[in-house]
């Protein structure tokens, strides 16, 4: 079964690499979607993270990096996919999440949202907190892949 791992991935950290690899040991096909929406304030350009998702993902044969932009269910109907998997921290991601996946299928009924529980090790990341840390010139290294590591100094420098 195929299935679409969607998201900013602004920039993509470890907590989205454990979800691909699991994602990866689980599914068919992973296509993991980076959302091109130009309302929603972000650091890397849709290029910058389509790169830094495809130079950390190439190591699994199944995993392909796409982008959307729109409604999700356009997205997965043009794909042909009726499975979406979204990744699961504390309790603060389920209400949203739940919203998501009700209007979700109620826009397109055979839409199944499917949840993976974060690893415990990376319940408590995320990207808005990494791009704090690196502004501050904290040290990101073992949150995020090399490249993604290496880009936050390219773009933060000569910032705060
Ligand atoms: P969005 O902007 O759609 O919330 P993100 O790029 O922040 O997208 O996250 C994409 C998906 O990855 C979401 O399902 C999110 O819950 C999940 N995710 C983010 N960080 C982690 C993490 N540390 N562990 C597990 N899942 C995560």
């Amino acid at each position: 079964m195929p299935v679409i791992y969607p998201g900013s991935f602004d920039p993509v950290t470890n907590g989205h690499l454990d979800i691909i690899k699991r994602c990866s040991n689980k599914f068919d096909k992973v296509i993991v979607a980076v959302l091109n929406n130009t309302s929603k304030n972000v650091l890397f350009t849709i290029e910058e993270r389509i790169k830094m998702l495809e130079m950390t993902v190439k190591e699994y044969d199944n995993v392909e990096v796409d982008t959307f932009s729109g409604l999700l269910i356009d997205y997965a109907k043009e794909k042909n996919v009726t499975t979406m998997v979204r990744g699961l921290r504390a309790v603060s991601d389920f209400e949203y999440e739940m919203q998501m996946a009700l209007a979700n299928r109620k826009l397109f009924s055979d839409i199944e949202t499917l949840f993976m529980v974060s690893n415990s090790e990376y319940a408590y990341l995320s990207s808005s907190i990494v791009k704090e840390i690196a502004s501050f010139n904290g040290d990101v290294s073992c949150l995020v892949p090399k490249v993604v590591n290496e880009a936050l100094k390219q773009k933060l420098k000569g910032g705060k």
